[in-house]
């Protein structure tokens, strides 16, 4: 049966893209030194970052890459604004205050977006700041922060904007040719549809050569991970061969599917049969939908009938439908993801299997 995820990562892959991963490189060969640049190369691309920016991949999960780029770019002498309003935002602010650095924050309800007006007064007020983090889709609750307006903002009070897309890159726009972003962060296993085990940053590339011996860690310093690439193309430490070659694959699918607009059709159609059926279905949307993007959508308990969420978990995991076990921190809620490669098909089948259920056991399934 072929599994589909319904998370916000990992997510359903291509057969193309798994198959990518058959061959064992060995991380000094020629061929895998191309393909570490094709990679590099093509996640610039997507962000249009060529003239400004470098991309510097990094071994493991997404946060290894934000801690990496909060080390690397917040020195002691810098002083971090993060925007909050989910839990991604929190986690950059404790990964700040772990290191040791000076980090303010500003925090919204999660159901509510950055307001650009606010940041502004925050970095008025406060002349030390140096830089400013905020999440792009804020993966809590699925919700999109203006980003064209805070990243105006931060530069026009002089600023450096960190972003992290992780949840988006691949899929909503991000022009690093029109919109000022010191640095956006992201992984393989999301919008990108590769397998998980790397993130990358893509970074101003006159920022990073003045981060020269500024994070405190050894492996997660993005300054010598570039110097490494720059270098000789390789790797510092063994890198995740496998899942190197399923991104770049992931990438060459991206472009043919007609790149970031595209995806970003694609997600909006699955996004649609999947809030067209469960709004159906009697289960309402938690966010405002002028704040929603179609990354990953949280609902509301159903409406005047009993909710079990680990029934509806099991019975649709038996039928290959894994959906997401986590929940906001406050209200009653479950989230299903509508990236992947996964298509408007699978959320009808979704859609069925939950009435179908709705119908054999309403009290305890839904
Ligand atoms: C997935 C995600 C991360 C990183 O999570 P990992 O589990 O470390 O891959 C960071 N920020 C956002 C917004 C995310 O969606």
């Amino acid at each position: 049966m072929r599994r589909i995820l319904l998370t916000p990562g990992p997510l359903t892959t291509s057969e193309a893209t798994r198959r990518a991963m058959l061959t064992d490189w060995g991380s000094r060969e020629p061929d895998f030194i191309a393909l570490t640049e094709e990679l590099r190369q093509r996640l610039l691309a997507v962000a249009n970052g060529d003239e400004s920016h470098v991309a510097v991949p990094l071994q493991g999960s997404g946060t290894f890459v934000v801690e990496a780029a909060i080390a690397t770019l917040i020195g002691p002498k810098a002083k971090l604004l993060v925007l909050i309003n989910g839990a991604y935002g929190e986690r950059i602010a404790a990964i700040g205050r772990r290191y040791g650095r000076d980090v303010e924050t500003l925090v919204w309800p999660e159901d509510a977006a950055v307001e650009p007006a606010r940041v502004a007064e925050a970095l008025a007020a406060d002349p030390a700041i140096t830089h400013v983090a905020m999440i792009h889709v804020e993966t809590t609750t699925g919700l999109l922060n203006p980003l064209p307006e805070v990243a105006e903002v931060v530069r026009s009070a002089g600023r450096r904007l960190i972003l992290d897309a992780m949840a988006s890159f691949g899929a909503l726009p991000i022009d690093l040719s029109t919109t000022p972003i010191a640095c956006v962060l992201a992984s393989s296993n999301k919008g990108l549809e590769g397998t998980p085990g790397l993130g990358f940053a893509i970074i101003d590339r006159a920022l990073l050569e003045q981060a020269q011996d500024v994070s405190p860690s050894l492996s997660l310093d993005l300054h010598a991970q570039w110097r490494g690439f720059e270098a000789n193309g390789q790797w510092r430490f063994t890198p995740p061969v496998q899942v190197v070659a399923a991104l770049v694959e992931a990438l060459r699918q991206l472009e043919a599917e007609g790149g970031p607009s595209a995806r970003l059709a694609r997600y909006q159609a699955n996004f649609n049969v999947l809030v067209g059926g469960m709004s159906r279905l009697g289960y309402p949307l938690y966010l405002d939908p002028a704040l929603q993007a179609p990354i990953i959508a949280t609902f509301r308990p159903p409406l005047g009938r009993p909710f079990d969420f680990e029934a509806l978990y099991a019975a649709l995991a038996a039928r290959g439908f894994i959906i997401y076990p986590g929940k906001l921190t406050r209200e009653p809620s479950f989230r299903i993801g509508c990236i992947g490669a996964v298509k408007p098909e699978d959320f009808r089948r979704l859609i069925d299997a939950m009435s179908a259920l709705n119908s054999a056991s309403p009290a305890t399934v839904a």
